[in-house]
């Protein structure tokens, strides 16, 4: 597998006009070399395939891959990338601008005009996040296992979701889960978020007890042999309708109605500005345009972010065999909050659904 990803890269270093490529960036260098250490460089050109790490991992990285020559480094990158480059007769290294820092990249480029001048440092963009956004039967396999655990996490949530708890408790409840239930770690800590906290779509869990009558939003992620899943629901906790209460089912409603219309009508071809927009437009509509304020998704794998970005103006395609979230949301301040996300895939030019937990209704907590 390693061999047909590094065969799938090269053309585009190739076409990139580059001798080699630095590669930094630990997603990408994990899913390049299955290298899992914390700290390592891989080098690609024509010819070589070179896995550069300290004397912490040598080993590590010896037993992981199979695709790369592990050699051992000292110091930072400035302090041994000229006269690796110099050796190999390498004058136009691509690295990472996304990732690359600028202080690293100074020390660099100093060294070089001291000592090997002729070497030019060329910044490159997603040229390996691009391979990553295009799942590969393997990886979907692992991803949908990771979204099967979080619809398990859900349905265990909803029996812990109920008035008298705090936030952190029910978060910590679903971690546990998550964790005995073969999560490696978590993809990220779980948001639980009730009543105006809902509003923040990033919020942390505080020590804020569920009341009745409030929305409760979770955002939360699992992770299974590196990849990971991402998943929204957000819960009603109550019987009695009250004038709070009806305008978050409105709400709910439209956020609803918007992400079944991106999951129907997104088709592979199409930018993902196209498909942010599907979804937008319904919110624009209800007039609540101004309260969506992230964009409608993004590409999950090794990272729980990663390509494509969908987003107002973002120029990536979305393609058969991608990856990634459709989730709108609606938040206003002081109120409340609703977003509803689910993982999906393009396959056969069309929208599959892989979370399979029911959002057809603002649902009660099953507890009440
Ligand atoms: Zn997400």
């Amino acid at each position: 597998v390693g061999i047909n990803r590094l065969q799938k890269l090269r053309p585009t270093i190739a076409e990139s006009g580059l001798d080699v490529l630095l590669v930094s960036l630990l997603e990408n260098y994990r899913y390049l070399s299955r290298f899992t250490g914390s700290s390592g460089w891989l080098l690609i050109s024509d010819s070589h395939a070179i896995l550069a790490t300290d004397s912490r991992y040598t080993e590590q990285a010896k037993q992981e891959t199979q695709d790369f020559e592990v050699i051992q480094i000292k110091g930072e990158l400035d302090n041994w990338l000229p006269q690796l480059a110099s050796d190999l007769r390498w004058h136009k290294l691509g690295f990472e601008a996304n990732h690359l820092s600028f202080a690293a990249h100074h020390k660099l480029s100093e060294n070089i005009k001291a000592k090997q001048p002729n070497l030019e440092l060329i910044p490159t963009t997603n040229l390996v996040e691009h391979l990553r956004s295009i799942k590969e039967p393997g990886e979907l396999e692992l991803i949908t296992k990771a979204v099967e655990l979080i619809d398990a996490a859900f349905e265990q949530a909803k029996t812990i979701i109920h008035p008298g708890v705090t936030e952190k408790e029910a978060a910590w409840e679903i971690e546990k889960f998550l964790r005995q239930n073969g999560s490696e770690g978590v993809a990220f800590d779980p948001i639980v978020a009730s009543g105006p906290n809902s509003a923040l779509p990033h919020a942390k869990p505080t020590e804020r007890i569920l009341r009745p009558g409030e929305a409760v939003l979770i955002d939360m992620g699992a992770r299974i042999g590196g990849y990971c899943s991402d998943f929204s629901r957000t819960l009603y906790l109550g019987k009695e309708p009250k004038a709070v209460s009806f305008q978050l089912s409105a709400i709910y409603n439209v956020v609803l109605e918007a992400q079944l219309t991106a999951i129907n009508r997104i088709e592979s071809g199409m930018t993902a500005n196209q498909a942010d927009r599907l979804a937008r437009s319904v919110i624009q509509q209800a007039g609540y345009g101004d309260a969506f304020g992230h964009g409608l998704g993004h590409g999950v794998g090794i990272a729980i972010h990663e390509p494509p970005t969908l987003s107002p103006t973002s120029t990536d395609c979305l393609l058969d065999g991608m990856v990634f979230t459709i989730e709108p949301g609606i938040y206003i301040t002081g109120l409340g909050g609703v977003r509803i996300e689910d993982m999906v895939t393009l396959e056969k030019g069309k929208v599959k659904v892989l979370t399979r937990s029911k959002k057809d209704s603002f649902q009660l907590s099953a507890s009440l």
